[in-house]
């Protein structure tokens, strides 16, 4: 999708990685794992460093969970980065199945509306007060936010062709700088 955009895009795996990017973005999977494999492979203190000085982070699902101060039901053993001042539920919708697809009205990136893909989505329930809900569902959960340099979503927007939410992260990024 960065690419797509034009944005050049690397992967990081180690904590030497993180002095070649200008932004970073956690993406979906298990957030249990993302958090072991942070601690793991020494990305944890850095992350949590170039946080809270400014660095922009995007993490979309599992990513989203992971940036959050506070999991609702995590378990003894799931480290977080704990820079995003939001509480987040898991596993909000159910099961595998409860899966679904949304057309969401985001004012940041204009009409038409976006359409998101909640797979094993968790939602964010508590939003402290420097935080900007940017995407509700009808029903009025949470479902996006950004706390300055610090943006998450509950869905997935790379698994779509809309590159909006990537454009609006690269945005971040450049005034940021
Ligand atoms: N259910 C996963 C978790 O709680 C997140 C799923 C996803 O990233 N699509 O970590």
């Amino acid at each position: 999708m960065l690419r797509t955009i034009g944005v050049e895009a690397r992967e990081v795996r180690l904590p030497r990685d993180l002095d070649q990017i200008d932004g970073l973005i956690i993406p979906g999977g298990e957030s249990t794992t993302i958090g072991k494999l942070l601690v793991s492979f020494g990305l944890m203190d850095g992350l949590r460093e170039r946080a809270r000085t400014g660095f922009p982070i995007y993490g979309t699902c599992a990513g989203a969970i992971v940036l959050a101060k506070d999991v609702e039901g995590r378990g003894v053993d799931q480290p977080l980065i704990g820079v995003l001042d939001v509480t987040i539920q898991r596993n909000a919708f159910g099961r595998q199945v409860d899966s679904f697809e949304a057309n969401l009205a985001v004012s940041v990136l204009g009409e038409p509306p976006f359409h998101a893909v909640f797979i094993r989505a968790p939602i964010i329930e508590r939003l402290g007060a420097d935080v900007e809900a940017l995407a509700r569902l009808e029903d009025g959960t949470v479902v996006a936010v950004q706390q300055r340099n610090l943006l998450a979503t509950s869905f997935h927007p790379e698994l779509t062709t809309d590159g909006r939410f990537h454009r609006y992260f690269a945005g971040l990024i450049e005034r940021c700088q």
